[in-house]
């Protein structure tokens, strides 16, 4: 395994000292990290994770930056990226690994390793947690693969989606997620059946886990008619969303039905008019209310001025407490 010597540490992967973090995320918003780690494969993320502990750091994980909120400045510590770790390929046959992702064989690649995803009876996939959500969405359209083009449109990394089951109204990730492969918190690696998880709105619901990859398992479908899905929910997106601007997406959950008489998080906001608000170079956007978009110099403080301004307008208007989507790191 190569190590790199940066500073005064040795890391067991690629690391970087006091590297800038706001431009590896979608917001552009946030200081340095004292260490960045760039595994490129899942046994470098583990062999960098506990690196990291046996040194005194509590990790943390960055996928996309496409739902993070950093702070300015010096972000103490330790943070590990999935950026390197993009690889998607195809399981072994079913037959060979024993009938279930309990035995991990599809987490090992088939040799060599760059053969062409091609359609085939067994619609599954393999991604480490690094492979992006819209290169997913590409590889299954291409396929002709259903499944997975609720996801269109959405930034970030598979490891991020799966942890944050991202989805909207045509679908979330979990739908067809398989298994994962996780990095439990006491620091075993661990195959997880779907049967063993139960994944939430918005959230995988992993217990602090970190995934490594996923088994992804998508249906057979017309080539034409997944693309035209793909093609209808992207233009549909960018109709009602800010995607060409520097957000991090929908900054609060939608609230249960019940409470918010059907309305979104977005609507509320724009109802209690808090629209077009604005701390520094950060505004509430005036195509969707639950987007805050960094116009340039935004900082993570006019951000965090922000989020508070908006909950109390929606708390005071409806009496309901708006909370985040969005995952601040403080
Ligand atoms: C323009 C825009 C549109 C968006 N639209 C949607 C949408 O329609 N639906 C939706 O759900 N989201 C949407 N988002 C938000 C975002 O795309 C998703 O939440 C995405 O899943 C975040 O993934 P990420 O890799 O960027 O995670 P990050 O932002 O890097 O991290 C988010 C959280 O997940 C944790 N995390 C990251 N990687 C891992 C891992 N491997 N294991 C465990 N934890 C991990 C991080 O520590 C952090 O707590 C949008 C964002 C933008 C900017």
């Amino acid at each position: 395994m190569r190590v790199e010597v940066s500073a005064a540490l040795t890391w067991p992967c690629a690391a970087l000292r006091e590297a800038d973090l706001a431009a590896r995320t979608t917001l552009r918003v946030g200081g340095r990290a004292e260490w960045l780690l760039e595994p490129a494969h899942p046994d470098e993320f583990v062999a960098a994770w506990n690196a990291a502990r046996e040194r005194g750091f509590e990790p943390r994980v960055l996928g996309g930056g496409a739902n993070l909120l950093l702070p300015d400045g010096l972000l103490a510590g330790v943070v590990i990226t999935t950026e390197r770790m993009g690889r998607v390929f195809r399981p072994r046959p079913e037959s060979d690994s024993d009938g279930g992702v309990h035995e991990g064989a599809e987490f090992a690649p088939l040799l060599p390793a760059l053969v062409p995803l091609e359609r085939g009876e067994d619609t599954r996939l393999v991604a480490w947690a690094g492979c992006t959500l819209p290169a997913l969405v590409r590889i299954t359209r291409d396929l002709g693969w259903s499944g997975f083009e609720g996801l269109a449109g959405v930034p970030g990394h598979l490891g991020g989606g799966v942890a944050m089951n991202a989805g909207g109204r045509y679908g979330a990730t979990w739908d067809v997620v398989e298994g994962v492969r996780v990095l439990a918190p006491d620091g075993s690696v661990r195959q997880l059946a779907r049967a063993q998880c139960a994944p939430r709105y918005r959230d995988g619901n992993l217990g602090g886990a970190i995934v490594l990859g996923a088994v992804l398992r998508l249906r057979v479908d017309e080539r034409a008619a997944v693309k035209e899905r793909v093609a209808t929910f992207l233009r549909e997106k960018s109709a009602a969303q800010p995607v060409s601007e520097h957000s991090c997406g929908c900054v609060f959950k939608n609230p249960e039905r019940e409470r918010s008489g059907g309305r979104t998080a977005g609507q509320l906001i724009e109802a209690a008019g808090a629209k077009g608000l604005a701390r520094g170079d950060a505004i509430v956007s005036e195509k969707h209310g639950n987007f805050i978009v960094n116009r340039g110099r935004a900082r993570a403080a006019d951000v965090l001025a922000l989020i508070d301004e908006v909950r109390a307008r929606v708390a005071d208007r409806f009496g309901i407490e708006l909370e985040n989507e969005v995952k601040v790191w403080r």
